[in-house]
């Protein structure tokens, strides 16, 4: 997703814009408001996006919505009336306007994605996944087996008794 920040970088300290967040996978909708900072432009957004996971339980994939809070300085690398390089306090790391005074939060989103991912996803909050004993899907189909699944610690001890 990208901003032309032209104007803005004209503009003094502490100017500002909101937009509206068009969506364009995986975003969904949302609102960024940018404002510029001596450094640059600094992009605070709430950003809804789609995440796809896999059941932790039983392996289906499936979407979830997620309302992700973004906040960045993105660093003017280029004089706007001269384009004359300036010198930055961006290190590798930092997001940075390009030469032509975009700012592409596309990136930032995708890290921010990452950290707001669910770490145990689960299809549904009941989902009785599969089955421990007869490996059968669960969400499709009931199984006979019975009890808690054996430990397979005692399975080992089991077999040894039967020698
Ligand atoms: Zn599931
Ligand atoms: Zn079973």
């Amino acid at each position: 997703m990208l901003f032309n920040v032209s104007q803005l970088l004209q503009e003094p300290v502490g100017s500002s814009r909101t937009y509206d967040l068009v969506a364009e996978p995986p975003i969904h909708g949302g609102t960024a408001v940018l404002t510029r900072t001596p450094t640059g432009v600094l992009v605070q957004a709430e950003v809804e996006v789609i995440l796809e996971a896999d059941c932790s339980r039983c392996l289906a994939s499936f979407g979830y919505r997620r309302r992700v809070p973004i906040e960045e300085v993105f660093y003017q690398q280029v004089d706007v009336h001269t384009g004359a390089r300036m010198d930055t306090e961006a290190d590798t790391d930092s997001f940075l306007i390009d030469k032509r005074h975009t700012i592409d939060i596309s990136e930032a989103v995708r890290q921010y994605e990452e950290m707001a991912a669910e770490m145990q996803p689960l299809c549904r909050p009941d989902c009785p996944g599969i089955c421990a004993q007869c490996g059968r899907d669960l969400t499709q189909t009931a199984c006979v087996c019975e009890g808690p699944p054996l430990d397979p610690r005692w399975a080992a001890l089991e077999a040894l008794k039967h020698r």
